[in-house]
């Protein structure tokens, strides 16, 4: 029996999923499930998110993932597509693609195709990631509009890098010019992720992009799910393995990196960098055992953390239950606690964790 489980609620998914809904009433929805639905489980998310109008993935493995896992729903890859051959898988799987550069309209415009491919125009309007300049959207606007191996309908998406922060001005500043280039065209629109969800009303727009949001995740700085009425899909979790006495002045853990000024007991628990928790969880990061939190103390190492259970020791035995994260402890504070964010510490859990949908 494996001891580090996610256990993931996707009655919770579907709740985030209806809310998100809720606050864009007049949009569809394109639902992220990159890096393995952020690492809550490809497939069974996708089936799960039955009232989706779409799915997005960043490359075509991912997307060739979700058909073979009997997902019919249109997808689209966010990355688009890197050589010619890819084309014909493609359209063998229905997939809809970015063009965000040359090479790739180039490519598209050669190809020798049975039909055409549904295509999403990305616009950089202030990330400098993917997209093309806005001075270069008429060019490609022609071209694809042009192409026979392209659907008549050409998307257009932009991206946001500030969203999450209320105070910066380059969100309104992406919306206003992104909706000036476009307004004389008469195609679908596509800028608001989660954060242009949540707290920028203009950016949604025919389409809404949410990932983080519909796992119940909060993007926004200082903020955490439940802030936006959102419910935690991902509750990981582990065993205590063993308990330990600490005389006064000991020190624990690789590197002695912090020692007892006092006697006192730890819990061991089965956690580690192995498991996908942040070896960089600061001293006296909380997980939560019986519905008490407790302070991490010395390093996480690859399979073990040691949590101090001090004066509540009685009350802990070899067995419980410890959360890492989940409805009692939000991923946005043990994100905050190692110094990064929500999203590299759902991506990161490894497959030594067992999953278990409820
Ligand atoms: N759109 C694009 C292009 C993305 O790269 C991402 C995720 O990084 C999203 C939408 C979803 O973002 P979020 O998870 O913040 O909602």
């Amino acid at each position: 029996m494996r001891l580090a489980i996610a256990k993931i609620d996707l009655v919770a998914l579907s709740y985030n999923l209806s809310k998100t809904k809720q606050l864009a009433p007049h949009s569809k929805v394109m639902a992220v499930l990159k890096a393995n639905a952020y690492g809550h489980g490809l497939v069974t998310i996708a089936q799960h998110l039955t009232t989706a109008d779409a799915f997005a993935v960043a490359r075509i493995d991912e997307a060739l993932a979700l058909r073979a896992g009997g997902v019919t729903k249109p997808i689209v890859l966010l990355e688009g597509f890197f050589n010619k051959s890819d084309l014909p898988i493609l359209l063998a799987n229905n997939f809809q693609t970015i063009i965000h550069d040359e090479n790739q309209l180039a490519m598209l415009e050669s190809a020798e195709l049975d039909a055409p491919i549904a295509t999403w125009l990305k616009v950089d309007t202030g990330m400098h990631r993917l997209g093309i300049e806005p001075s270069q959207l008429e060019g490609f606007y022609r071209r694809l509009k042009a192409s026979k191996n392209t659907h008549s309908a050409v998307n257009l998406m932009t991206h946001f890098p500030c969203a999450d922060d209320l105070n910066n001005a380059r969100t309104q500043n992406q919306i206003t010019a992104f909706k000036q280039l476009t307004n004389d065209h008469n195609e679908q629109l596509c800028l608001a992720n989660s954060a242009g969800i949540l707290g920028w009303t203009e950016s949604h727009c025919d389409w809404i992009r949410p990932g983080l949001m519909i796992y119940g995740v909060s993007p926004m700085l200082h903020c955490q799910g439940v802030d936006h009425g959102l419910k935690p899909v991902m509750r990981l979790t582990t065993k205590v393995i063993a308990i330990r006495d600490i005389p006064a002045g000991e020190q624990v853990g690789y590197g002695g990196r912090w020692q007892s000024n006092q006697p006192t007991k730890l819990a061991v628990v089965a956690m580690g960098y192995g498991d996908g928790y942040p070896r960089h969880a600061k001293h006296g990061t909380p997980v939560v055992i019986k519905g008490h939190r407790y302070g991490i103390v010395g390093s996480v190492s690859m399979d073990m953390i040691t949590v101090d259970i001090g004066e509540n020791s009685e009350q802990i035995a070899v067995g419980d239950e410890v959360e890492m994260w989940g409805p009692n402890l939000a991923v946005e504070e043990i994100a905050e606690c190692a110094d990064t964010i929500a999203y590299e510490l759902l991506c990161n859990v490894t497959p030594r964790v067992g999953y278990q949908y409820i």
